[in-house]
């Protein structure tokens, strides 16, 4: 199989599966216990803690670790005081959204904040969005479909100034692009460690002291209080691990996915009518999405699955459903247009062999569709 969905997921790294191992075997102790067997434990953790830092410019004290980049972004629309006042943008992840109208329903308003037609949020919808004085806006800081990476200090700036809290949803933009909890002056960020060569199930969210986090699971006083249950040690190590191996290599990963990201897109502009979607903006080197009028883009997932590649028809914790990519949608993109959509996610150990493979194949179906 040829593997092109690192978005949905990456295989977990060597490295890491190595650092994990003795956590899942040896040290099973408690980090909470005071013993000896625990307190070795509690020191991974903490050291792990220290490598997700310091990957996104934070200190080590306001990193609150998590099951998943979803429960991440949950904790952090949990911080909108009682039916208080929400801003999200209309090209959220559904870990964003669907927590979002769960606030709605019970009773806080909720407002959207515009993208452009590449993607990018308007600056009139970040001022109408500050005429309404929202108590918290969750902007994400690269797109999972799209690539397209917001320009969103600025805004965090402005929106700060209005005494408003800001989260950012930074899953997708960690370890491809230098992520800057400090110089992007949030006070909130989530992060996830199966998009970087992590294992699944662990997260992080970074916090600035003097937020007032509400804690979702109650429980022991683990995370400072602010996420009970006991830790999981090896993921977290793991988590730990991925983030070390991103921040050294973060330049040479950017630089050889570019380079596979130019590759693929010279291939795909050779076929008639394809259409890459926020080509011009800023956007993740290791993510294209494209579209090619009248062909469903689900049928083309599963033929090129038939044929050994595996591809995303958009957000893969959404592929179960034949609706039109929503991210498309808000940014204007013809309803059988965004049905047609195909993500390519890259990962580092993609080769220019299965890019041209890649374009080979993707010519022949739509050929013969
Ligand atoms: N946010 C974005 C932008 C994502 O792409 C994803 C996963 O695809 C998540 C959040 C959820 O992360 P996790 O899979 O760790 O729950």
């Amino acid at each position: 199989m040829i593997y092109l969905d690192h978005n949905a997921t990456t295989p977990i790294d060597d490295h890491v599966l190595e650092a994990m191992l003795p956590f899942l075997k040896s040290f099973y102790g408690n980090p909470s216990s005071l013993y000896r067997h625990g307190r070795i434990v509690r020191s991974a953790v903490d050291a792990a803690r220290e490598q997700v830092a310091a990957l996104v410019d934070a200190p080590p004290s306001q990193v609150i670790f998590t099951s998943s980049g979803t429960e991440s972004n949950n904790l952090a629309l949990a911080t909108l005081p009682f039916q208080g006042k929400l801003s999200i943008s209309a090209i959220e992840h559904p870990s964003i959204t669907e927590p979002a109208l769960r606030l709605k329903s019970l009773g806080s308003i909720l407002s959207i904040i515009n993208v452009d037609a590449n993607g990018l949020i308007t600056p009139e919808s970040i001022d109408d969005n500050i005429k309404r004085k929202p108590d918290l806006v969750s902007i994400m800081l690269a797109n999972n479909e799209t690539g397209i990476i917001q320009d969103l200090a600025p805004y965090v700036k402005k929106l700060r100034a209005n005494n408003i809290t800001v989260h950012t949803d930074a899953v997708q933009a960690l370890g491809k692009i230098p992520v800057s909890f400090n110089r992007l002056g949030v006070q909130l960020m989530s992060l996830s460690s199966h998009k970087i060569y992590g294992p699944k199930g662990c997260g992080a969210l970074i916090f600035e002291k003097g937020t007032e986090i509400k804690p979702i699971l109650l429980g022991g006083g683990q995370e400072q209080g602010l996420r009970a249950g006991t830790e999981n040690a090896a993921a977290i190590v793991g988590f730990g691990k991925a983030a070390e191996l991103a921040k050294t290599e973060l330049a040479k990963r950017f630089e050889q996915l570019l380079a596979l990201r130019k590759l693929l897109e010279d291939g795909l502009t050779t076929i008639p009518g394809l259409t890459i979607f926020a080509r011009q903006a800023d956007r993740l080197p290791n993510t294209v999405q494209f579209g090619i009028p009248e062909i469903d883009g689900e049928m083309l997932l599963m033929k090129l699955d038939q044929k050994g590649f595996a591809v995303s028809s958009g957000s893969a914790c959404a592929s179960d459903g034949n609706l039109p990519s929503q991210v498309l949608i808000a940014m204007g993109v013809e309803e059988r247009l965004a049905k047609s959509a195909i993500r390519i996610s890259l990962g580092v150990s993609n080769t220019q062999a299965e890019i041209y493979k890649f374009i080979n194949q993707l010519k022949a179906l739509v050929c013969q569709a």
